[in-house]
């Protein structure tokens, strides 16, 4: 005898309001009744066609599947993942209506035992089985990336044999780190076994496969540095796409995929820097934000990243014009800098772009935060730069205008002088026809015009 249990109810139309009765499915037996496990495998279950316009809709209702000859005998299914008061009401009167139906045949431990499964994974739990189901929550709830080892692992336990799937899974809900896990792996042999076999198999291939391309990419890469011939650089790069779309590049931990990322992107943008083909600039950049993605900020790469996206982001802003890109190099900057944590000599251009991006924000938006910022920045590249370096005399122009600019806001005497100071070393230091000089010209001139002005006042 089947022990589905479902009701007539009164549905009204949402799209024309026709009123008709259709019958609503609350338990359904699933070795009695496949005509209706077949419509839940299809997500039709308890689906309503309004028989004058068509429109067709779910109702919303909880579903027990009653399984008499599996492990756990019943599973609650619903919509969403909490329950509402109404729908826990409904579920007890209908739990009530099995336990009558089924008299002798009830055990109260069953309800201990039903687990709530989300509607959309029940086609999942009638053709895979309920491990399967319980993989698919584990997987979601797994921290940490899945790659590598987790995810390999996890392949290997979803294409299982239904019966020996369920026998490993059950035990799983008590296991809670890695180490246990591994614990609980050796009381399964079998499965233990396929896990180190396909673990290993995939190490030898990334070493036998992966390796070779991403040693090659790099060699051309470093070749294309000492030689500066762009044709290695564009081998480089075509070696670089080969790697991460290769088959295998899933299977790296997050922390090498950030790596590899990173280098192909610092190729991709030294080729921009050649070309200025805008769309090695794009790319750059998603392998960039792909590797920041997969990276923490335990990892060495993580700086590393940043520091390249930062820029390329700000290159793009010159380029598109687009706000969003402009805040964005500069939030990504400010990361750089905090990351690298005391500002030394190799990493001065992370100061000099952001004290850049913070001025340009300011030309462009007025906000005076920014301009105070990009001066603090300008300063601080000036104490770490030695007197001699090609970068002072740039410096000093950098942090002569943004001080003119804040003097023409503000009209500070103390502001006027600093400024006036900084340009007039950045006079004497700056090479003749370097590109700069004419900067540092214009803005000693307006310095020196609007001192004579101030004068004249407190003449008057
Ligand atoms: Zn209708």
């Amino acid at each position: 005898m089947s022990l589905s249990i479902s009701q007539l109810i009164e549905i009204t139309c949402s799209k024309c309001n026709t009123i008709f009765q259709s019958e609503v499915w609350f338990v359904v037996d699933i070795l009695e009744q496949p005509d209706l496990v077949d419509l839940i495998v299809h997500g039709d279950i308890n689906l309503f066609k309004c028989p004058k316009c068509n429109f067709q809709k779910n109702i919303e209702s909880p579903l027990i599947l009653y399984r008499p000859d599996s492990l756990p005998k019943l599973i609650l299914s619903v919509r969403g993942t909490q329950l509402s008061g109404d729908e826990q009401e409904l579920i007890e009167a209908i739990i009530d209506q099995l336990k009558n139906k089924m008299r002798d045949g009830w055990n109260d431990d069953w309800l201990g035992e039903m687990p709530v499964v989300e509607m959309n994974l029940l086609p999942m739990l009638l053709t895979k089985g309920f491990g399967a189901v319980q993989l698919e929550y584990m997987k979601r709830n797994f921290v940490g990336p899945m790659d590598g080892a987790p995810k390999l692992i996890f392949e290997i336990l979803e294409n299982l044999p239904t019966e020996e799937k369920e026998s490993f899974v059950a035990g799983l809900s008590k296991v809670n780190n890695s180490d246990e896990f591994l614990e609980y792996l050796n009381k399964f042999p079998k499965i233990n076994q396929v896990i180190d076999s396909e673990i290993e198999r995939s190490i030898l291939e990334i070493t036998h496969k992966l390796g070779p391309l991403a040693d090659k990419a790099a060699e051309l890469f470093r070749s294309y540095q000492g030689t500066k011939d762009t044709n290695a650089l564009s081998q480089a790069i075509s070696a670089w796409a080969d790697v991460v779309t290769h088959p295998l590049f899933g299977n790296l931990s997050s922390d090498e995929k950030a790596y590899m990322l990173n280098d192909a992107g610092v190729a991709l943008r030294s080729r921009f820097d050649e070309f200025n083909e805008v769309e090695d600039l794009y790319q750059s950049i998603k392998l960039f934000e792909n590797g920041v993605d997969l990276s923490t900020e335990e990892s060495t790469v993580f700086s590393a990243l940043f520091s390249n996206l930062g820029p390329a982001l700000f290159e793009r802003f010159k380029i598109g014009g687009k706000k969003d890109d402009l805040d964005r190099a500069i939030t990504t900057l400010n990361k750089a800098v905090e990351l690298a944590g005391s500002i030394k000599l190799e990493n001065i251009s992370l100061l000099i772009n952001l004290g850049v991006c913070l001025s340009d924000r300011f030309d462009y938006f007025g906000q005076k935060d920014d301009l105070i910022a990009s001066i603090q920045n300008y300063k601080m590249a000036e104490k770490v730069l030695p007197m001699d370096h090609v970068y002072y005399p740039a410096i000093l122009c950098n942090l002569g205008s943004s001080l003119m600019r804040q003097v023409e806001t503000e009209k500070e005497p103390h502001v006027l002088n600093e400024a006036i100071s900084y340009l007039q070393r950045a006079d004497e230091l700056t090479p003749q026809g370097s590109s700069f000089l004419g900067e540092v010209l214009l803005n000693l001139g307006l310095g020196y015009s609007i001192r004579f002005e101030l004068l004249e006042l407190v003449k008057e």
